[in-house]
Formats: C-alpha cells, sequence, structure tokens
C-alpha cells in the first residue's frame, strides 16, 4: 500500500485525520521535489527556475519508470539539487557518481546537509535520509600497515594521533590536522575480517556507512570497478544493491568507466612479480625458486619491443611474427600460475614457512574471488580447496601482518600474472569495441612501457536502465546522437532533454575571433611554427594589457604555454603570471588570491574550475581543442566509422564539446561579464565555423580596438 502523504510503501497504513497514511507521517501531505523547487515560500529556494523543476520532475519520473535520461543542464540551472530532491524524496537506493572530488565534496559536504536540514524544519519524514561517500582503497590509511612499517619509528606517536582524531582513517584527514604522513600505507592491500584491527578500523567502517547509505556519492572510476566486479561476482555490490544511478559531469564518464574496464600490464611487471615473490620468501626458512620467471624475461622484452614498434608505427593489427610472441608469453604465464597453484609447490613453499593460516588462507582466496577466473577453475585448485585446515601457529609470528604480507603476496602474484595474460590475450582476440596502445611512463627514472588493453565506447558495460546522465555540455546541435551512442543507448528506448542557462549569456559576454591577417591558422611544426606562436603570444599580451588580468588563458599544448610565458616575461608583461610550473599544487588558489593575476593553464583547468564575478573577466582559448590523432581512443573510432570520412562525426563533436567547456569557465552567475577570446583563425575560415558559434552561444565581436577599449573600460 503506498502512502497518501509520503508515498512511502509499507504493508500497513491507517485512516487518519489527515488521509490514508502510514505511521511515520499519518498521511499529512508534503511537498515533492517539485514543489520544493517551485514554491519559494515553502524556504528551500530563493527563486524558481523553470530548467530546475523541469529537470527535477523528469528525473522523479526516470526513477519510477527506470527509462534512462540523458540531461544537459546549463549553467545556474541548479542541477545537483533538481537531481538529489528526487532521489531522496523517492525513498530508493542511489549512487550519484561524479568525475571530480571537488563535486562529490560539494555534495556531500554541503548540498545534501542542505537539503538535510530542510527536510528537518518541515518535518517531512524523508528526512531521516542518510548519505555517505565512497572513495577508493588508497584514500584511506590502513593501521595494519602503518603499524607495521611505522611502530617504533619516531613518527609513530603522529600516526597514532591521526589515527584517534580520524574517524575513517582519511588521508585527507591528515592535511586538515597539519600531519605530513606517507599516505602509500594505504588499504589497497586490506585482508578485510582476517586482520586484527577489523573492528576498529576506519577503512571498515567507512565501507559500513556507505553501504548503510540511502544516497551514495561516488566516482566515475569506483562505479565502473563496481559494474566490473559484477560482472565476475554478480552477488557483490561493490557500492551496494541501488535503484538508480545518476551520473554527473557525464561528459566525463567515459574516463572513469574505461579506466575501470581497462586491462594492463607493463614491461615492469615481471620484476614486480619477481618483487613479490621475493617479498613473499621473505618470511620463509629456505630459498624457494620460481624458474620460470627467468624464462619468460628474454619473450617479455622482445614482445613488448614488437608490441612498441606497432604502436609507433601506428598500427594496432597484430602482425604473425608479434601473434606467435605473445602466445609464448601467455603459455609462459600459464605456467607461472600452474606453478603456484600446483599442490606439491605450495605444500613445500608453506612447509618451509611453517606460518599456520596460508592454505587456508589460499583455499579462502581460491573458493571466494572469481577472479582470475582460469584459475578459480583450474583442476589445480582441487587439492587446495580440499587440503586440511594448516599447521598450528609456529612461535616468532605473533602478528598476522607477517600472515597478511604472504597472503597478499600470493594474491598479488597472481593477480598480476592473471592480469597480463587477460591484456595479452584480448589484444590478440581483437575484438570490436576495445583497443590497445603503448604508453610509456617514467618509473624511477627510467621508461616503462605500459600495455593497455581498453573498450572504445563504454556502451555494453554501462546499464541501460535507471541510469541519469547529466552535464552541462551532453548535446550538439540540440541532439543527442553522439554521447548515447558512446554510452551504449542509441537506437534504445531514452528520454532527453535539454534545460539552457537561466543566464542571459548573450549580454553576458562576446566573443572574439582575431582576422587572419593578425593570427595566422594554428602550425605545430614546419618553418612557420614561430611566426604563429608569436602571433598568438603578441595576441595575448595586448589583451592581458587592456584587462590587466583576471584572464584565463587555456593552451592545448605545453610547448605554447611556456613559449608565451616566456613572451610575457621578455616584454615585461607587469601583472602577475600563474601556471602548474611555478605553483603544481594550488595554482587556482593562488590566481584567486592574487589581484590582477593571469593563469595559463592546460588540461586541466580547461573543465570543472569555478572562478566567478570580476576575477575571471576574460578566458583566452589559443586553439580549438581537437583530438590528438595519436590517441588510440579516436583511431579505434576512425577504424569502426564506417564510411569514408569520420572526421565530422569523430573529431569535431569531440572539440565542440571541450571548446565549450573551456568557455563554460566564463560566466558563472548571473552577474558575471566578460569576454571569450578564441584565436584559431580556423573559427573564421572553416566549415564548421557557423555550428561552432551556435554552440558558444555568444555574440561575436570583430574589432580588437574595440575589446581592448572594453576591457580597459571595465577597470575604470
Ligand atoms: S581492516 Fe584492512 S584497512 Fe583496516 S587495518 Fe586491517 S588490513 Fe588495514
Amino acid at each position: 500500500m503506498k502512502c497518501n502523504g509520503c508515498a512511502a510503501v509499507m504493508p500497513f497504513m491507517e485512516d487518519t485525520p489527515q488521509g490514508f497514511g502510514c505511521v511515520f507521517c499519518e498521511g499529512k501531505q508534503f511537498p515533492d521535489a517539485v514543489d520544493i523547487l517551485t514554491e519559494p515560500s515553502l524556504g528551500f529556494v530563493n527563486e524558481t527556475r523553470l530548467g530546475q523543476i523541469t529537470m527535477a520532475d523528469e528525473i522523479n519520473t526516470s526513477i519510477e519508470s527506470t527509462t534512462p535520461t540523458l540531461f544537459e543542464a546549463g549553467t545556474g540551472v541548479g542541477k545537483s539539487f533538481a537531481y538529489l530532491l528526487p532521489a531522496i524524496l523517492s525513498g530508493k537506493r542511489t549512487v550519484v557518481s561524479t568525475a571530480k572530488i571537488t563535486l562529490q565534496q560539494q555534495l556531500v559536504d554541503k548540498d545534501l546537509p542542505r537539503i538535510q536540514t530542510y527536510l528537518e524544519q518541515i518535518g517531512h519524514p524523508r528526512a531521516t535520509f542518510s548519505f555517505a561517500p565512497a572513495y577508493g582503497k588508497n584514500k584511506y590509511a590502513c593501521y595494519a600497515e602503518c603499524e607495521r612499517i611505522k611502530a617504533g619509528e619516531k613518527d609513530w606517536a603522529k600516526y597514532l594521533r591521526f589515527f584517534k582524531d580520524s574517524e575513517y582513517g582519511l588521508w585527507e584527514d591528515a592535511d586538515k590536522l597539519h600531519l605530513r604522513l606517507d599516505n602509500n600505507l594505504n588499504a589497497n592491500d586490506c585482508i578485510g575480517p582476517d586482520c586484527r584491527h577489523y573492528k576498529t578500523c576506519g577503512y571498515i567502517k567507512s565501507r559500513k556507512t556507505m553501504l548503510a547509505a540511502d544516497i551514495v556519492v561516488t566516482n566515475n572510476w569506483l562505479l565502473g570497478f563496481h559494474y566490473k566486479l559484477r560482472r565476475t561476482m554478480p552477488h557483490f555490490h561493490l557500492l551496494g544493491e541501488f535503484a538508480h544511478v545518476i551520473v554527473d559531469e557525464a561528459h566525463k564518464v567515459e574516463d572513469g568507466i574505461r579506466t575501470a574496464f581497462t586491462n594492463e600490464t607493463s614491461l615492469n611487471a615481471l620484476d614486480k612479480i619477481q618483487y613479490r615473490f621475493d617479498r613473499l620468501l621473505d618470511v620463509a626458512d629456505e630459498q624457494f625458486e620460481l624458474p620460470e620467471l627467468a624464462t619468460l624475461d628474454p619473450l617479455w622484452k622482445a614482445g613488448f619491443a614488437a608490441l612498441n614498434r606497432l604502436n609507433q608505427a601506428k598500427s594496432n593489427i597484430i602482425d604473425t611474427n608479434t601473434a606467435a610472441v605473445i602466445q609464448d608469453l601467455i603459455k609462459g604465464l600459464d605456467d607461472i600460475t600452474n606453478r603456484l597453484l600446483d599442490k606439491t609447490t605450495l605444500d613445500t613453499m608453506f612447509e618451509q614457512m611453517s606460518t599456520f593460516t596460508h592454505t587456508e588462507l589460499i583455499r579462502r582466496w581460491i573458493t571466494k574471488t572469481p577472479s582470475p577466473a582460469p584459475i578459480a577453475n583450474s583442476p589445480l585448485t582441487a587439492p587446495i580447496v580440499s587440503a586440511p585446515v594448516g599447521m598450528p601457529p609456529r612461535q616468532g609470528f605473533p602478528t598476522i601482518s607477517d600472515d597478511q604480507c604472504v597472503f597478499v603476496s600470493l594474491e598479488k602474484i597472481l593477480e598480476l600474472v592473471d592480469d597480463s595474460r587477460e591484456t595479452f590475450s584480448n589484444i590478440l582476440k581483437a575484438q570490436p569495441n576495445r583497443t590497445w596502445m603503448i604508453e610509456q611512463r617514467l618509473f624511477n627514472g627510467k621508461t616503462n612501457l605500459v600495455l593497455k588493453d581498453m573498450p572504445v565506447n563504454i556502451g555494453g558495460y554501462m546499464p541501460d536502465k535507471s541510469v541519469t546522465y547529466v552535464s552541462a555540455t551532453l548535446a550538439l546541435d540540440d541532439n543527442f546522437d553522439v554521447f548515447a551512442d558512446r554510452v551504449g543507448l542509441r537506437g534504445k528506448n531514452y528520454k532527453s532533454d535539454i534545460f539552457p542557462s537561466p543566464f542571459n549569456i548573450r549580454k553576458q559576454a562576446y566573443l572574439y575571433i582575431p582576422p587572419i591577417k593578425d593570427v595566422p591558422e594554428p602550425q605545430t611544426m614546419g618553418p612557420n611554427v614561430t611566426a604563429y606562436r608569436e602571433a598568438i603570444a603578441s595576441q595575448i599580451y595586448e589583451l592581458l594589457l587592456a584587462c590587466e588580468g583576471d584572464t584565463f588563458v587555456l593552451f592545448t599544448s605545453n610547448a605554447e604555454q611556456d613559449y608565451v610565458k616566456n613572451y610575457l616575461i621578455s616584454r615585461g608583461y607587469p601583472h602577475p603570471i600563474i601556471d602548474k610550473a611555478t605553483y603544481p599544487t594550488d595554482a587556482l588558489a593562488r590566481y584567486r588570491a592574487t589581484p590582477k593575476a593571469t593563469l595559463l593553464g592546460s588540461k586541466s583547468f580547461w573543465e570543472g574550475v569555478d572562478v566567478a564575478g570580476n576575477k575571471l573577466f576574460m578566458v583566452i582559448i589559443t586553439k580549438l581543442p581537437f583530438p590528438q590523432q595519436s590517441d588510440p581512443i579516436i583511431k579505434a573510432r576512425h577504424a569502426i566509422f564506417k564510411g569514408d570520412n569520420a572526421w565530422p562525426f569523430i573529431d569535431l563533436p569531440e572539440m565542440l564539446f571541450d571548446l565549450r567547456q573551456g568557455a563554460g569557465r566564463l560566466i558563472r552567475t548571473q552577474k558575471d561579464r566578460g569576454m571569450l577570446v578564441v584565436l584559431d583563425t580556423r573559427l573564421r575560415t572553416k566549415y564548421y565555423r557557423a555550428r561552432a558559434i551556435k554552440a558558444l552561444g555568444l555574440t561575436p565581436v570583430d574589432n580588437l580596438a574595440m575589446v581592448c577599449k572594453g576591457l580597459r573600460d571595465r577597470n575604470g
């Protein structure tokens, strides 16, 4: 039966003076999300925003009907309340996922408490709703690991103070307490109930709170990992079971979900396996050899060299010779797995170690962990599963930490082997929606080659029901096809809507694109590069002088950013210049705190950065942010595209989405005024000019002198 008042579904209802209702609200009518957002007299909003109300109403319907929804909500719509209120009042457990931790924290620290306080004030029965963040394990300190490494050291007292003052052992609390601690000692290798600190552990407490919460606020990577684990363990719910998921900052959802579903191995992986194996042997009385590692080593190097050559030649097609090497690598990895899971080997190893619970731990790992599936299904595991429970405790191993070390080491070795095996197998299979790449990473001063096998689109990895995607940039030309395609909803039944910004953007900001005589089209190589860079640097210098700072200059290339910075310095630009090279951790905070500052920034400043008011009066975009042709996802999309010219359907939409994000930094409130400058003169000459200007939604002005006068006028 459904309550007339709060809409809760309960087995018993009462006939009350207010109507037919449940024991909590007695049938009293309470405002729903739309009422709360429509009526300022109800005390939650100061003004009525049509977009916010409509969005809340449509999310309500979506939660009830499970129909997936895609919403573009412009700046100022108030999207977080438009989705949080219906989710809370629905009484259904909901996960909200974001791309950036700043939004995650805003929802948990500000928006959700504000709703809760309001619902308490009006006596709403849903005021008792609970909420919690879900972070990755690396955000938490592991007491057992800290104790193992730090107990007895001179800074151990600092760790004890941290664990006393931090409820959940979150490393960010150490910053708040001004304690410098080693945040590598995190909960990544948590062994769960086997740990003797399990009952008091902050990380475990945080997980329990999250699993009991009605609203969980997480990030896209963890959400992706939740879905990934569900594939191999259908009954395991990393984030608990939930009825609906709302993905905010949805234009970034692909990155997080793709990362969760990416398999990787590296040139260093064999060293890591060796390291883990050596660690395993630290507690053994005698040496135990794993000769398969040495046999695999030259093959491994040859395989990575071949794959790297292919990658550098911009090819993803595995030739016959490389395929043969990879097959040998897979066989070598199978040999290691078989040896590590061989009963005689394990018995010898554990006998040498003479500790008490290893056989049991291994048995538990094999029986409880479906991944890696080939190992779990291997007939080799049977003897271990049926082996008698381990031997009595050995004197001299009083703490469980040593056991943890052994167990985790063996588990990690098998995980590393299995990850590598899966990565190599997948790239051999050449699956239609997956691609691979080699990434070069610096490790201990040496270049490590990392092989990644990853999904192209995330459709098939995300649900196609009970999901809402929200972002300020999700549609192009009022159409959601591109995004729907990427999340696997194209051609399926979904609902979409656009809620434009309530601001009068056309009157609040103008767009200036210099004429081609002043700035040539972008050059990245050849004899004209310097002339091109000088032209954009000179324009930036003029504009900054006129505006006297309060500007973001957004680049697509570090080399151009460095050039412009040096140019401004060499010409004696008089106001402060801030960038990540000078302020690696707090460039944005410095910018906010410094009068007349200019921030020079690349990728990380194009989105998710919010500077309201006169402090950000001008945004200069130096070059249209077309995707790199070397990007494996772009290459794979081109390969998948059926047709001659994929560029207008792949690269152009990608650029328009990113351009809108960059431009979106400018106007954050109704009172903001400003100037967007795009120094890329392809916006004057190319056929997509009109489309880009429409996407930006600003009025173009054509005269630099006029622009500079306008900028000077604002300074009085
Ligand atoms: S329960 Fe896990 S995270 Fe907590 S102290 Fe033990 S091993 Fe570390």
